[in-house]
């Protein structure tokens, strides 16, 4: 397994009240929806997706996500990686679908595929106003649709709904990239099935090495690991996940219901 890479934070951005980017003194090269694992020295090691070549954003959740909360500009962290697939373009006009943290691995494919050329439209919801993330980001790269759960800005609603009412009028997308919540990822998948549209998903599970040697992210029934045979997945291989949209395995290992 390779080294942590030790970076020093050169600037700390506040995104939303739960979100804070770190911009560190490294160029990083990655794909979009690629992981690296963030080691704190005392605390951890977890997962997170390059919110650009610099820069990793992270939603406090958690002792770790709170302990990076709490670092300083000047300080160090590790960091390995990029591990994983990525999203990958298809035919000429894309939709995003973002929920939340999981604006991070699709504002970085959005920003790649308009600067290839693609036609891109996003939805992008949050609960509430002050967490839509990265809205300049995503309104440069083509058309974005904004939602919230509490209507404070945008749709008042679920992205699924937006993306419901957006097909009716214009199905004519090849491609959706999704990451989100999984309940509203799975939503996204029966939608997109429906219109004979692909999609490409982006998973979350707990996991330690990101190398695909602990089993710690293995989904059931395959044993595909959201480390290396993610955390990107295209729609056909979610047939073979059983536990998509139904259950996850906490850090110890038992099943949680989603
Ligand atoms: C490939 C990948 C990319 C990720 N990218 C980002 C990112 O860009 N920004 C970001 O903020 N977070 C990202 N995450 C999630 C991040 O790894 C977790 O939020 C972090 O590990 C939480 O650690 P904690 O100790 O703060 O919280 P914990 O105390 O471990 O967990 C708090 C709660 O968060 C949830 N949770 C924590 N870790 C996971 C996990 N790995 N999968 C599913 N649910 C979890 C659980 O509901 C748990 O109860 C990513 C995860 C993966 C697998």
């Amino acid at each position: 397994m390779e080294r942590p890479e030790i970076c020093k934070i050169k600037e700390i951005v506040v995104e939303t009240p739960t979100v804070k980017t770190f911009i560190l003194d490294r160029k990083f090269l990655f794909r979009p929806g690629q992981f690296a694992m963030l080691w704190l020295p005392g605390v951890d090691e977890k997962p997170f997706g390059y919110s650009s070549d610099r820069s990793f954003t992270v939603a406090k959740v958690g002792r770790f996500t709170e302990a990076m909360h709490n670092l300083k500009e000047g300080d160090l962290i590790g960091v390995r990686g990029p591990y994983g697939t990525s999203f990958e373009p298809l035919g000429d006009r894309i939709l995003g679908v973002a929920g939340g943290i999981g604006a991070v691995p699709v504002v970085t494919a959005v920003e790649e595929f308009s600067r290839k050329g693609f036609e891109v439209t996003t939805i992008l919801g949050a609960c509430t106003k002050e967490e839509l993330l990265f809205v300049e980001r995503f309104r440069r790269c083509g058309e974005l649709i904004l939602c919230t759960d509490d209507g404070t800005l945008g749709y008042h609603g679920f992205t699924t709904e937006m993306l419901e009412r957006l097909l009716r009028e214009d199905d004519k997308f090849d491609l959706i990239i999704t990451c989100g919540p999984e309940l509203m990822m799975k939503k996204v998948v029966e939608i997109g099935r429906r219109y004979n549209i692909p999609v490409q998903v982006s998973l979350e599970r707990y996991m330690k090495c990101g190398i695909g040697l602990c089993g710690h992210c293995a989904l059931d029934d395959e044993g595909l690991c959201v480390c290396k045979d993610g955390p990107v997945f295209w729609e056909d291989k979610l047939r073979y996940i059983s536990e998509f949209g139904r259950y996850r395995r906490d850090g110890s290992g038992s099943k949680k219901l989603i």
